[in-house]
């Protein structure tokens, strides 16, 4: 249990260096890992070093400046790892997929010019 009463989210604990993870791109206020469990060629998972914000929502309400920077650092990962075109998904809700509360965004892409992102990518994350 944490200071503030919350258990922290598996996200806390890989920007923790708790438990690992492969670490693609760092700021001072995002962080960037591939997902464990990769529903595309490039799927890589980028949230906010603050655990505050549930969701994007929360973010976009609560510090929309912070909401730019994490599309800013998804849109350089995606520049570097697919090619050019990609998928930003933002799950918000149990009910709409989302399995931590903890505000991140899926950069979901191809890795080659001519691939193009199936359906299968199109279903739960
Ligand atoms: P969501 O379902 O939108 O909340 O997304 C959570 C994502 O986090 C899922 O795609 C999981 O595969 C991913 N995930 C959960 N645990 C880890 C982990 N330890 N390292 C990397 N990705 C993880």
């Amino acid at each position: 249990m944490s200071s503030s009463g919350f258990e922290p989210t598996i996200f806390s604990r890989i920007i923790a260096r708790e438990i690992p993870a492969t670490i693609v791109a760092e700021t001072e206020h995002i962080i960037a890992f591939l997902d464990i469990a990769p529903k595309a060629p490039v799927h890589v998972v980028v949230t906010t070093k603050d655990p505050q914000y549930q969701n994007v929502v929360e973010l976009a309400a609560g510090n929309p400046a912070l909401l730019a920077e994490l599309v800013a650092v998804a849109e350089r990962i995606a520049d570097e790892r697919t090619n050019g075109q990609f998928r930003l998904v933002f799950n918000t809700g149990a009910a709409a997929g989302q399995t931590v509360f903890h505000v991140h965004a899926h950069v979901l892409g191809s890795q080659e010019s001519t691939d193009s992102l199936g359906e299968d990518s199109l279903g739960a994350l």
